[in-house]
């Protein structure tokens, strides 16, 4: 009897945790919690989703978002969230230990709060052959920093919406109309980058790591050499000398990296060549000045139009 009571209590604090479930549920007034791996990702989460989402970063914009050390609020922030939205590929190697620590079944890869961006996105330099990270190399499925072309960002953005809706459907209608404006905004900011970078076509500059090939596509530039001599190896002196030798026969003005790598080596060639060191921002909020995805993708055109622009390079 007494066995039965403690049952019964035991069935109904049950059912009224379902019933308090459902109520503070993603149907219900409280905003989705997404985390985004980086910040680039969640501005355009926020740019997407509005007042019916809460964004967290786990990545820190100052930092090379290849090698990130979650921190224990960043597990905590995973295991509580309903959304994880990521760059897919091998872009964050640190997102499999921090997802297996935060234990959120919803969030795994085919989960149904799991968004991984890169899917839908036409990747460059996919390799023919497989690599391995032994090797030292750290692009392994095609080259990851995909949304620094524009045109990429309607994609992401498509998906954040289709994803959104998908899992909130109260919102859907709020979702897809926060999508035609961002899209609308974007593209008259495409056409604003594209003309102000008409006058570098087909100019050329150097870079610190192999993170622009999206920019260089959508402003029609060259970057093709690297101070590292493969994606993740640092820069050697026998590669350096190759670099100084490109600059001067390639007339080379410009020398690109965001803020996080060395700059001594990229100085050092900068001297001994007359090319200038380019600050370009990688993430979203590297430089106070890059607050949004268009006040983002602003600096790097200005910067890059400033550093090739004037006298023809060629
Ligand atoms: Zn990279």
């Amino acid at each position: 009897m007494i066995r039965r009571s403690i049952l019964r209590a035991s069935q109904m604090c049950a059912a009224m945790l379902a019933v308090m479930a459902l109520a503070g549920g993603a149907g219900a007034a409280q905003p989705l919690r997404v985390v985004a791996t980086l910040s680039v990702f969640a501005d355009l989460v926020k740019q997407v989703g509005g007042e019916n989402v809460e964004v967290s970063t786990v990545a820190s914009p100052r930092f090379n978002p290849h090698f990130v050390e979650c921190k224990p609020s960043d597990v905590l922030k995973v295991k509580k969230a309903d959304l994880l939205v990521h760059g897919g590929l091998d872009l964050e190697a640190w997102r499999g230990p921090l997802l297996d620590a935060a234990g959120n079944p919803d969030l795994f890869s085919g989960g149904k709060g799991e968004l991984d961006l890169s899917v839908g996105i036409p990747l460059l330099e996919v390799p023919d052959r497989p690599l391995s990270r032994l090797m030292g190399d750290i692009h392994l499925y095609g080259n990851p920093h995909y949304w620094l072309n524009p045109e990429n960002a309607k994609i992401m953005a498509r998906a954040i919406a289709a994803k959104l809706s998908e899992i909130d459907p109260a919102h859907a209608d709020a979702y897809q109309k926060r999508l035609a404006d961002f899209l609308s905004r974007l593209d008259q900011k495409i056409a604003q980058w594209k003309q102000a970078a008409a006058p570098i076509r087909g100019k050329e500059a150097i870079a610190y790591h192999n993170e622009w090939p999206y920019l260089a596509d959508f402003l029609g530039i060259k970057i093709e050499q690297f101070l590292e001599s493969k994606p993740g190896i640092p820069p050697s002196p026998k590669h350096i000398g190759f670099l100084e030798e490109y600059i001067r026969s390639h007339n080379i003005r410009a020398i690109v990296q965001p803020t996080y790598f060395p700059r001594s080596a990229s100085e050092e060639l900068a001297k001994r060549t007359g090319a200038k060191v380019v600050t370009l921002c990688q993430n979203l909020g590297e430089l106070p000045e890059t607050k949004d995805y268009f006040s983002f993708i602003d600096y790097d055109v200005r910067q890059m139009v400033e550093a090739l622009g004037g006298s023809s390079s060629e």
